[in-house]
């Protein structure tokens, strides 16, 4: 099959022939029709991040049909429609596991990072970390769901973002264009704060947001303010000083939800925090149940996430586009059926 297989941390991906794997018992294999390139791809494949391993086949946004199943699989079929993330295992009995949060499992298989992922022909994958796909989702929006569009839904839960609450999302990228449309879904009234551009302003407002916030030289948090504050911060961008300001934007009892990972610390004062019962929590992104939460609410109320197809072996002019800011706002993919 072909595969952009890493042999040691590069910055330049090469598509190249390997094996395909056959399944185990336990162990199904996946024909590609959809992979998306998450900017942690690009860390990876930099030899940023610490649970990669090497040779590697990144790619951990992955949908497809199964093609192959093993001896004693029950739960699927071959031709059945499915999607992968980015969890592939944990120890299954730890806390964490046991009380369905896997994702926070110290011994976590991801896939991608430490076994072999979707930017692929094919992909090998336990039946326990298989999703099944709901009717009528395309191949290139189910990728996109698995990761940034899991992590959106995630999130908010996670926020306990109430029905017409306020909230605030800083950043308008993969995870922030879904998680615009998950809001809108849940019928929250939305402010997105970006530094972007007209085209960009705009197509907040398409994708749902009733406020776009202009920040390319004012304060967010201000900005926020002048709203009268907001019930719920997403925050997705890599700034720490915008992540920082933000804060002030919080109502009491608020709460901010950080996704996005700024390398350089994040200066937070305690008086805000603790005057105003604020909260912050760090979202690494979810688990199994997020992620079939998130397919069957995003089917139900027609979440469409914007996406930018390209076939395989198209992946270094996509990430390109990624790397100066230029994709609206996922790049997928596609393996020749
Ligand atoms: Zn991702
Ligand atoms: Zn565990």
């Amino acid at each position: 099959m072909k595969a952009y297989r890493l042999t040691r941390p590069k910055r330049t991906w090469r598509l190249t022939n390997v094996p395909t794997p056959s399944p185990g018992p336990m162990e199904v294999l996946v024909r590609v029709r959809a992979s998306g390139i998450c900017g942690a791809d690009l860390e990876i494949s930099r030899g940023e991040y610490p649970l990669a391993r090497f040779p590697l086949i990144p790619g951990h946004e992955v949908a497809g049909i199964v093609a192959e199943v093993g001896s004693k699989v029950s739960g699927f079929t071959r031709g059945e429609h499915v999607g992968v993330g980015w969890l592939q295992g944990s120890c299954g009995n730890c806390t964490f596991c046991i009380s369905g949060d896997e994702n926070l499992c110290s011994a976590q298989r991801a896939t991608g990072v430490n076994v072999d992922g979707g930017h692929a022909e094919f992909l090998l994958t336990h039946q326990e970390y298989l999703h099944r796909l709901p009717e009528n989702m395309d191949f290139e929006h189910a990728a996109a769901m698995m990761c940034p569009g899991m992590t959106a839904f995630s999130a908010l839960k996670l926020a306990k973002l109430r029905p017409g609450g306020r909230v605030g999302i800083l950043g308008l990228g993969g995870v922030g264009s879904l998680a615009v449309q998950f809001a809108s879904a849940m019928g929250a009234e939305i402010a997105v704060v970006t530094r972007g551009n007209k085209e960009k302003i705009q197509l907040a407002r398409q994708l749902g947001a009733h406020h776009v916030l202009a920040s390319d030289k004012k304060n967010p948090g201000e900005l926020l303010q002048q709203l009268g504050g907001v019930e719920v911060i997403l925050s997705t961008t890599v700034s720490a000083r915008y992540v920082s300001e933000s804060i002030v934007g919080l109502k009491p009892n608020g709460v901010m939800v950080w996704i996005g990972v700024p390398h350089e610390p994040i200066p937070v004062h305690a008086d805000p925090m603790c005057a105003g019962r604020r909260r912050i929590i760090g979202l690494p992104s979810g688990g199994r149940v997020d992620v079939r939460e998130a397919l069957s609410f995003a089917a139900r109320a027609g979440i469409k996430p914007m996406v930018e197809t390209y076939p395989l072996p198209e992946a270094p002019r996509a990430i390109e586009r990624m790397q100066n800011g230029l994709l609206r706002f996922r790049a997928i993919l596609v393996p020749e059926p």
